[in-house]
């Protein structure tokens, strides 16, 4: 290799630029990625820039550009590479950085969830051995005794690596995708793609920018000497870049899709990896073609992945598998043969493009696949589902960040419901800020929380007092209108009393009967929501002779049939309360049967998916379907006819006690056919008998009230 110190200059200023393409890709990839994985990315590109460097120096220099299958030590070969010879060390700087942003493409593919320790010996093989025999295969062959590799004897054209480079890093990022999964979320059940949302697109976006710059390096460089060659490719990878992101945009508009960042993105790297084979020997028209076919491939290669499922994070794989493949396969179509000096025919040396594609990639995916699968299998690359959950940046570097602690403080409070402590705050962070806005909102969460636990304490005390009141209601009440009742009664019967007077007694009488229901059934249902508070074993069978006892004289005068099936005989309630309800019930289901008819009551007790339920069913009157669904409210009178007496309170106040201890009452009913109250129960917690809360079929038919 003969070069003059101007090329020397050159190269290595291209090689710089190169380098920069690290950086690069650092900001695409760590703004592609969630915030709580951007560290790890960020640090697993440093480190592959300086493990790849390192093992192209030790053996991959050798393998790429030495002779092969020959004494390691011997002449013609650069193990432990060192030169004393300017041009050779510009040679390897250059072709080290190459070899950098080989590797570098993987690591963006499959981040978010590999284990950062096997990074660096992910990097290694490629650095060490998948990539050198690539770059043999195109481009080797000694130095030193003007050897070709395999793929350069046949005619294979590569001018700045489409194939050797980016198609390379694209297999190997394919095969380790295929092997350690999808990351966590990102496809469902059912397959379909969910998008996970970059943490910093604008970061992405200066990555792009850089990379482009660098790639003037990359194309630049790889003409191994300044001259006026120089301006056409780079004006080929200006243009081609342009133009694969135009025609992103137009493909996607004319798809009826609005432009997601990273097509965006991946449409201008696509661009540059397509002409980076050709950029030396092809026309700007030609590149503009390869710019467009660039733009197509991402697209395609990004679909063919999402039906397989398969998860490249940042699109590695359409970017520099699919359109390197293309590039390659272009250089043959658009190329100047002359320039390129293969000495073949137009099909030819298309032909030789396709064995030079299919040849890479059956060796590099083929032996990344072979090795990493080995690997994977004693020493998994995949890191654990919790640790992925929590973040790479926590659990592979225990690198905090402003973003972790708040919601880790967050998940603290809603974990203890300890709403005392105040959130991590910076005035000088966004984050900080957020903290301080929402420590802003803790402050009136706890003050009205505090006006709460006042009013509570005052809704006591008032409840108290009415509980008392409830009392001098009974005593001083219930009293007068006892005496009132009585005399009306006597006077009544007073045989001088003239006959309007009776029957103004008789309306007194009346009056003072219904004022004390009222507070009969006032004070019941306060008496049983104050017990309602101890739920325990009821003795279903023992409350029903007792609400049959209580309803004796009203049972007897209408003769009234009571059947019963108590198949659960046993509820957890409250005695009194469900005594009150079933009282309420039976004597409605009475008073609700035409006058005349005898009423027949069934009152029936089974279990039914896990919980317990109580039926309470007559062949009365029946309600309108209209009028089931207000029966519940308060004061809701159906039947005024006379001979019905009653406020229109008892059903408010059952539905309330119910209600109260988690139990359910709806009703069904059909005019002129009767009605059904059903009553449902949540059972005592009984661990031996698991109940079934997820069958809900027979609830279909009955509306529940609550
Ligand atoms: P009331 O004291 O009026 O009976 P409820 O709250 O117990 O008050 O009942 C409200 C209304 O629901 C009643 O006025 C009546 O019209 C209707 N109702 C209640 N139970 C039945 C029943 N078993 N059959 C027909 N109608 C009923």
């Amino acid at each position: 290799m003969t070069l003059n110190d101007i090329d020397v200059f050159w190269v290595l200023l291209c090689a710089c630029l190169v380098w920069i393409m690290q950086a690069g890709f650092l900001c695409l990839e760590s703004g592609m990625t969630r915030s709580k994985n951007n560290i790890n990315v960020a640090l697993k590109n440093i480190c592959d820039n300086a493990t790849s460097i390192f093992l192209f120096w030790l053996i991959g220099f050798s393998i790429a550009f030495g002779v092969p299958f020959s004494n390691p030590l011997g002449d013609g070969n650069f193990y432990l590479f060192h030169s004393s010879e300017n041009t050779l060390n510009a040679f390897f700087v250059f072709q080290a950085v190459f070899c950098s942003t080989c590797c570098t493409i993987v690591s963006g593919a499959v981040a978010e969830r590999l284990r950062f320790i096997m990074y660096p010996i992910l990097v290694a093989l490629i650095a060490g051995l998948i990539y050198p025999v690539a770059v043999n295969l195109s481009w080797g062959g000694s130095l030193i005794h003007n050897g070709e590799g395999l793929l350069l004897a046949l005619g294979f054209y590569d001018f700045a690596g489409s194939t050797v480079v980016h198609s390379t890093g694209g297999w190997v990022a394919l095969a380790l995708v295929i092997i350690i999964g999808p990351r966590l979320g990102r496809f469902d059940s059912e397959g379909k793609a969910h998008t996970i949302q970059g943490s910093n697109l604008t970061l992405s976006a200066l990555g792009v920018l850089i990379l482009w710059f660098g790639w003037m390096g990359f194309n630049g460089g790889s003409a191994y000497n300044f001259s006026s060659d120089i301006g056409i490719i780079l004006s080929n990878t200006l243009i081609a870049g342009s133009a694969s992101l135009v025609f992103t945009l137009i493909l996607i508009h004319r798809a009826g899709q609005s432009p997601a960042p990273e097509d965006l993105f991946n449409g201008a790297l696509g661009g540059l990896v397509g002409i980076t084979a050709s950029a030396d020997c092809v026309t700007s028209p030609a590149a503009v073609l390869i710019g467009a076919g660039s733009a197509i491939s991402v697209l395609f290669t990004s679909k063919l992945l999402l039906r397989y499922r398969l998860d490249d994070a940042v699109g590695a794989v359409p970017v520099h598998l699919g359109a390197g493949i293309w590039g390659t396969l272009a250089a043959g179509i658009f190329c100047d043969l002359g320039t390129i000096g293969s000495e073949l025919s137009r099909l030819e040396q298309i032909g030789a493009q396709v064995i030079g594609i299919l040849v890479t990639g059956v060796w590099a995916f083929g032996a990344a696949y072979v090795l990493f699968r080995a690997i994977n299998v004693y020493y998994p690359f995949r890191v654990s589902p919790q640790d992925e959950s929590v973040g790479l940046n926590i659990s592979e570097h225990r690198a905090s960040s402003e973003l972790y602690e708040l919601i880790a403080f967050m998940q603290y409070q809603s974990d203890t419901g300890n709403l005392h402590r105040p959130a991590p705050t910076d005035q000088f962070t966004e984050l900080g800020i957020v903290g301080m806005a929402y420590n802003h909102v803790l402050n009136t969460v706890r003050l009205k929380e505090e006006k709460l636990k006042a009013s509570n304490s005052q809704l006591e005390t008032a409840n108290e007092s009415l509980r008392t009141y409830d009392q001098l209601v009974a005593h001083d009440l219930r009293n007068p209108l006892t005496v009132i009742s009585s005399y009306a009664a006597m006077l009544q019967e007073d045989p001088d009393a003239q006959n309007n007077h009776r029957e103004y007694v008789e309306r007194i009488r009346r009056s003072s009967d219904d004022a004390m229901k009222i507070i009969r059934e006032l004070l019941n249902f306060s008496r049983a929501s104050h017990e309602l508070e101890t739920l325990e074993p009821v003795d279903l069978e023992e409350v029903l002779y007792n609400v049959r006892i209580h309803l004796t004289p009203l049972i007897e005068q209408s003769q009234a049939k009571l059947s019963t099936d108590c198949q659960v005989k046993q509820l957890h309630f409250n005695e009194f309360a469900l005594h009150q309800v079933l009282v309420n019930l039976i004597s409605n289901a009475i008073k609700y049967t035409p006058s005349g008819e005898a009423p027949q009551i069934s009152i029936r007790s089974y279990a039914e998916n896990g919980r317990h339920w109580i039926e309470v069913e007559d062949q009365g009157i029946g309600i309108e379907q209209e009028a089931c669904e207000r029966l519940f409210d308060n004061h809701q009178r159906l039947h005024s006819s006379p001979g019905t007496s009653g406020y229109g309170i008892g059903l408010f106040s059952a539905k309330k006690l119910l209600n109260g201890a988690g139990a359910e009452i709806s009703v069904r009913s059909e005019p002129g056919r009767g009605s059904c109250f059903t009553l449902s129960f949540t059972p005592a917690p009984a661990p031996a008998q698991p109940s079934n809360p997820f069958d809900l079929e027979s609830q279909d038919e009955t509306r529940t009230a609550t």
